[in-house]
């Protein structure tokens, strides 16, 4: 489009802007903000974690605790953590304004309890997520408290019990 014609258009259409924010900003019926997350719900998965763009949820075992992580200022406020999280625990907002001074106020945490390896005492997951999948999925609980090295280990033991020819 020519300069000209670009000037008519604006011209035609009138400002657009608003003189934020002294008068306020324009937060539409669909706008999408920073995300909550509800820490009762929430059983520590890591699905939104895995499913976050640009990394501003986190999640890393500390010790005995899963620390999810949720760091505002890396959000691009596109809500794909509130569409995979199993637990509707993350409701998106329509706040935007979050200036601060320190990064630590950009920063919220959800902590849970690790649950450990039956067999080798590393981290499986979440316990309350670890506890709720066990009582969902009673055929396979035989597994459940065990890594995924563990579970891999059995698996490949197992293998090579009932077709000692295809372990070789
Ligand atoms: S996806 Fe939901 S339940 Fe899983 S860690 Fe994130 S907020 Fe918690
Ligand atoms: S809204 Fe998007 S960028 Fe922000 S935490 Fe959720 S998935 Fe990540």
């Amino acid at each position: 489009m020519s300069y000209v014609k670009l000037l008519r258009v604006a011209a035609k259409v009138g400002r657009v802007t608003r003189k934020y924010p002294a008068e306020g900003s324009l937060v539409t019926e669909y706008f999408r903000g920073t995300i909550e997350i509800d820490p009762a719900m929430c059983w520590g998965c890591g699905a939104c974690a895995l499913a976050c763009p640009p990394n501003s949820l986190t999640t890393k075992v500390e010790g005995d605790r899963i620390v999810i992580e949720y760091f505002i200022g890396r959000c691009i406020f596109c809500g794909r953590c509130a569409d995979v999280c199993p637990k509707e625990a993350i409701t998106i907002t329509k706040n935007f304004e979050h200036a601060s001074k320190s990064l630590e106020d950009l920063k919220y945490r959800v902590i849970h309890r690790v649950s450990r390896c039956s067999r080798c005492g590393g981290p499986v997951g979440a316990e309350e997520e670890v506890r709720n999948v066990s009582e969902r999925a009673y055929p396979v609980k035989a597994s459940l408290d065990l890594c995924p090295s563990c579970r891999a280990e059995l698996l490949a033991e197992a293998l090579a019990k009932y077709h000692p020819r295809r372990s070789r």
